[in-house]
């Protein structure tokens, strides 16, 4: 990114992801000002790779859907929350300057994330991605619905 002030080139310092997505600090290795910016990343060009072989583009949007379904009705979960969840998880994909990620890779980012939150949202969706044997099921993100065993409501896919 350029400086705003010599057009030299700038240096982060520290990112910080938020609800809307990513504020960074920069130095501009030139003239050594500090400025800062914001992001909305939307993860140019990154691709999910699925169990059926498909490959979509990487959706936050998308993702974000998925948590909301997941935490449905769970008063300690709050949308921005999921929402700085799917943004992190974005920054973490982009910042690791991967092309391409598996569904599981993204289920298990957001685990980790969620268990940091509301365990029962993370046993949901552990319960959603996840067959018997613990392995990530690659497949049904887009109808991701609770397990009848738990006793939870079923969505209405609106
Ligand atoms: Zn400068």
């Amino acid at each position: 990114m350029q400086c705003p002030y010599c057009s030299g080139d700038s240096s982060v310092t520290e990112t910080r992801v938020t609800a809307d997505g990513l504020r960074r600090r920069r130095v501009c290795t030139a003239c050594k000002r500090r400025f800062t910016t914001y992001e909305k990343l939307g993860a140019p060009g990154l691709k999910v790779s699925k169990r059926d072989g498909s490959i979509e583009p990487f959706d936050t949007d998308k993702l974000l859907r998925a948590l909301e379904r997941i935490a449905a009705h769970r008063e300690t979960v709050t949308t921005d929350d999921l929402r700085r969840i799917a943004r992190d998880i974005e920054a973490t994909l982009v910042d690791s300057g991967r092309k391409s990620v598996a569904w599981s890779d993204i289920v298990a980012l957001a685990l980790a994330r969620l268990e940091n939150i509301d365990h029962v949202s993370a046993q949901r969706l552990a319960a959603n991605y996840t067959d018997e044997s613990g392995a990530i099921r690659l497949d049904g993100e887009t109808r991701a619905r609770p397990v009848q065993q738990l006793g939870l409501p079923l969505d209405d896919e609106t």
